[in-house]
């Protein structure tokens, strides 16, 4: 099948490799019929490189057709059209049961001391085969996989994989007060997918991105932008919104990617090109993540207000403004997405004709696999308006 593979620092390639089969009893194999591109992707692209190795099949926000499944398997049936979670969750564990996906107990990556394995996302995860092919083998049929109902397009349904509950996690841990104000960093799929869940909840939600055309899309849907190219400090400028206090709550659906650290941008660029052995110590102890978008939230929250980390930060980071985090009372919240925890949450909001989230609508470019070398480079560098980019395989 085809399948796209990561090959290094910023080469992504589509190449033929083996076809998914079922290992365990209770696996099943789809067939891939939409797969997303996301911001977490752009972080193997290039800052996690030491934790990839060439020829790794990457991507984690599948949706498709059941083509095959285990001899255990009981209520997933050949022909079902499903969602794949990209946390590799078996549903019963200590973890599970409590509705912490993201940390199952069955396939955490203990010898990397992280959580639970995610579909296409390195050694730190479990190095399992991601969802960016045309088949993809999905292990707990009976619990992971997400049934949808045939009729609506697959858009309506893609983003149940990563993008609708890893937005709405941000939200439920952002805690907005009633008649509050939500200040989210970044309008990427996650930031603007999280002010979408705000608006409706009826917050205030201010957004700051440096990106046009990711900043006119939310402010279409209501919310209130600020270009942070076009300020002189972030922080002082929420604060003037917000009768001097700062936002009630903020969202950081940034990350490592954060722009703002020049010295940070050139370290990861030097440590992607040591040799691995070099490099993952380095990545994982010193730890050269850009905080930009981190510290603005601290900033930027008020006294007593909450931190909710959507973005994904690698290593273990530039030290932390701890006095001021303790000094400000805060309360900060992150995590990977406990995606099954959420779905059937979210669900009722896809099933509805009016589409109350955008969901139809949500994607900029529809692709074919082959063409996702040029999209992840594009994405990368936000050209050709490119917010969401969904591929058929
Ligand atoms: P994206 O890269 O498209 O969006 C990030 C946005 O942040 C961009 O529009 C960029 O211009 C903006 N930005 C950069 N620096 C900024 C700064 N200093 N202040 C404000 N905005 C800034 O990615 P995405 O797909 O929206 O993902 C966003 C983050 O969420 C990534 O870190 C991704 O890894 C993470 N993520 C986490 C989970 C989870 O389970 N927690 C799931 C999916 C994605
Ligand atoms: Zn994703
Ligand atoms: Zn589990």
């Amino acid at each position: 099948m085809k399948a796209v593979t990561w090959q290094g620092p910023r080469d992504m390639r589509v190449e033929d490799v083996p076809d998914p089969q079922i290992v365990d009893p209770t696996d099943a194999v789809i067939r891939v019929t939409t797969t997303g591109l996301c911001g977490s992707d752009l972080h193997l692209y290039e800052p996690l490189a030491p934790f990839m190795t060439p020829g790794d099949v990457v991507g984690h926000e599948p949706m498709g057709i059941v083509e095959e499944v285990g001899p255990d398997v009981r209520d997933l049936k050949v022909g079902d059209r499903v969602v794949v979670p990209f946390n590799v969750s078996c549903g019963s564990c200590w973890t599970c049961s409590r509705g912490l996906h993201s940390q199952c107990e069955t396939t955490q990556n203990r010898e990397h001391g992280t959580g639970a394995s995610l579909l296409g996302y390195s050694k730190l995860y479990g190095q399992v085969p991601g969802g960016q092919a045309e088949f993809l083998r999905v292990q707990f049929a009976d619990f992971l996989p997400v049934k949808v109902p045939e009729g609506p397009s697959d858009d309506r349904f893609v983003y149940l994989s990563d993008v609708l509950p890893t937005a709405w996690q941000g939200v439920r841990y952002a805690d907005v007060p009633d008649g509050g104000t939500l200040l989210v960093l970044g309008a990427g799929p996650i930031g603007d997918m999280a002010t979408r869940i705000a608006l409706r909840e009826g917050k205030r939600v201010i957004v700051a991105d440096r990106v046009p055309e990711r900043l006119a899309r939310v402010a279409a849907l209501g919310a209130e932008t600020i270009d942070i190219d076009a300020v002189d400090d972030l922080g002082t400028e929420v604060r003037d919104r917000t009768d001097g206090r700062g936002a009630d709550s903020v969202i950081d659906a940034v990350g490592m990617e954060a722009h703002g650290n020049p010295v940070a941008e050139k370290l990861i660029k030097a440590v992607g090109l040591l040799p691995d052995k070099l490099a993952e110590p380095l990545m994982l102890k010193a730890g050269f993540d850009r905080l930009a978008a981190l510290h603005s939230a601290i900033d930027a929250v008020r006294r007593g207000g909450t931190v909710s980390l959507s973005g994904v930060y690698g290593g273990a980071a530039d030290p932390m403004p701890l006095f001021q985090m303790f000094d400000k009372q805060l309360q900060l919240r992150m995590g990977q997405a406990n995606v099954r925890r959420w779905t059937d949450d979210i669900m009722p909001l896809l099933v509805d004709d009016s589409d109350p989230l955008g969901t139809e609508s949500f994607a900029t470019h529809r692709l074919p696999l082959s063409d996702a070398p040029e999209a992840y480079a594009k994405f990368r560098a936000k050209e050709d308006g490119m917010i969401k980019v969904v591929f058929t395989p």
